[in-house]
């Protein structure tokens, strides 16, 4: 590599690090390498082919647009796997420990990172329902639901809470053994253990975890051999009553390329969803973020107010935007104004500008139920047209990043309180009417894609 090229990807990597915190970065981004730059394409190396997903799901965009700052040229990023020798040492975070008893090692995980905690974790409606839900995995004695399986989009705080649930278990019964795995590492176990041939120690691991937690299960799926054996270990831990939690991006009937077993043992404890953020909630993280980083003096509530109504995408995408804002200041000096925000985050906010808008949201929804467009502004109440109109606000509030007031007024000139009505409504509807949960799902992605 040149150095030039050193160099800016030395900063790429020094940004990364400030804008997504040292847990992050040292899990998912620091094992990444430059491999070249020409034509229009950056190519960098990942460890294996998880680490790979895995960034290229969460952190693309913001990968993509640093490294645009640094190499204005390029146009795609890529990412390729460089086989290294050892697949079992490339996630550091993995130690094994050798058990006092009966023989067998006690599976160690990943660290718990200590920011996600039930403190830490701010309540809205998107996501009251599976805080409740992990709040009661956490606090009873029993395994009152088990599994607990949370799914929801990327960066909207299901590693946070599965996380909050293992630290608050540590806390109230420091003598029992939770463990936290990314799948990526339980696959990177079991590939290990096959190739030693020693899938029985595999499973003795697991005999002596009291809690199993495991992220991300999707990219567990669709590996015939890992999925058997999360199966066999899942059912060894079922029988004897303890107490697993998992996360994905979708529902176990959702789950592509799963095992039809599988699928139904995922779904028998308590499955819980956690919905995109609405402006309120955005907010609330906002300010107890800033005030957690001790910088709430330097960051005016209209900016706050400004990011929470124009960073709609996930919360990890808001963090990072207020990260950036902080890092802009720390080392420039610079004072943190509105101006200053639409500036240094320039990119941010052009794919915002991109996304749905009240329009489409109204045209998609009345084409569905097959009502008139007009209908959406009109009087009318017959449940026919009223329901429809319902779900259309509702996708405004999630998917755009317009006020209450605003959705009103685009549907007829309706008060605020109509369009905040409308939102509890569907909210409260979807959890029992699955016909609608999909219908809004399906509307979801086409208005999305
Ligand atoms: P996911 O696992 O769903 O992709 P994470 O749990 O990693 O998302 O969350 C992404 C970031 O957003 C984390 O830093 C997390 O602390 C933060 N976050 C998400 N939801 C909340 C919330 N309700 N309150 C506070 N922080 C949140
Ligand atoms: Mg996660």
């Amino acid at each position: 590599m040149s150095d030039q090229n050193a160099l800016h990807w030395e900063r790429v990597r020094e940004r990364l690090r400030a804008e997504f915190g040292e847990a992050t970065f040292n899990t998912w981004l620091k094992g990444l390498t430059f491999v070249t730059v020409g034509g229009g394409r950056l190519t960098l190396g990942a460890g294996t082919r998880y680490a790979r997903e895995y960034v290229l799901a969460n952190y693309s965009d913001r990968l993509r647009g640093i490294c645009r700052e640094e190499w204005p040229t390029v146009l795609g990023l890529e990412i390729v796997v460089q086989n290294r020798p050892q697949v079992g040492q490339a996630v550091s975070p993995a130690i094994m420990r050798p058990r006092e008893n009966n023989g067998g090692d006690v599976i160690m995980g990943s660290p718990l990172d200590p920011r996600y905690t039930f403190e830490n974790f701010i309540v809205g409606p998107p996501n009251e329902f599976a805080h409740a839900a992990a709040r009661r995995v956490a606090e009873s004695q029993n395994t009152p639901y088990n599994p607990l399986f949370i799914y929801g989009g990327v960066g909207l705080g299901k590693t946070h809470l599965m996380h909050a649930i293992g630290w608050h278990l540590q806390r109230q019964r420091p003598d029992r053994k939770v463990v936290y795995l990314s799948s990526e590492q339980f696959f990177v176990r079991f590939v290990g253990a096959l190739r030693n041939k020693d899938t029985m120690a595999f499973k003795q691991q697991f005999r002596a975890v009291d809690v199993l937690m495991v992220d991300d299960v999707q990219f567990l799926i669709g590996k015939e051999s890992t999925q058997d054996e999360f199966y066999n270990t899942f059912n060894a831990l079922a029988d004897q009553n303890k107490q697993m939690i998992f996360t994905a991006d979708k529902s176990p009937a959702d789950l592509d390329k799963i095992d039809e077993r599988l699928r139904s043992r995922l779904g028998w404890g308590l499955v819980a969803d956690i919905h995109p953020s609405d402006y309120e909630l955005r907010l609330g993280i906002l300010q107890s973020k800033a005030l957690t980083m001790g910088s709430s003096g330097q960051m005016p509530d209209k900016v706050l107010e400004f990011l929470a109504h124009r960073v709609t995408s996930n919360v990890r995408e808001l963090e990072g935007a207020l990260n950036r804002l902080l890092a802009h200041h720390n080392l420039v000096g610079r004072p943190i104004t509105l101006e200053m925000a639409q500036d240094v985050l320039r990119d941010l906010l052009r794919a915002s500008d991109r996304r749905v808008n009240i329009e489409d949201i109204q045209k998609r929804v009345a084409e569905h139920y097959n009502i008139r467009l007009a209908d959406m502004s009109s009087p009318r109440r017959a449940r026919a047209v009223a329901r429809p109109r319902q779900v259309a606000m509702w996708l405004c509030k999630q998917l755009t990043p317009r006020s209450l007031p605003e959705i009103g007024r685009k549907f007829g000139g309706r008060d605020h309180t109509t369009v905040m009505h409308a939102v509890r409504k569907i909210d409260e509807l979807r959890r029992t009417d699955k016909t609608l949960a999909e219908d809004l799902e399906m509307l979801r992605r086409m208005l999305e894609s």
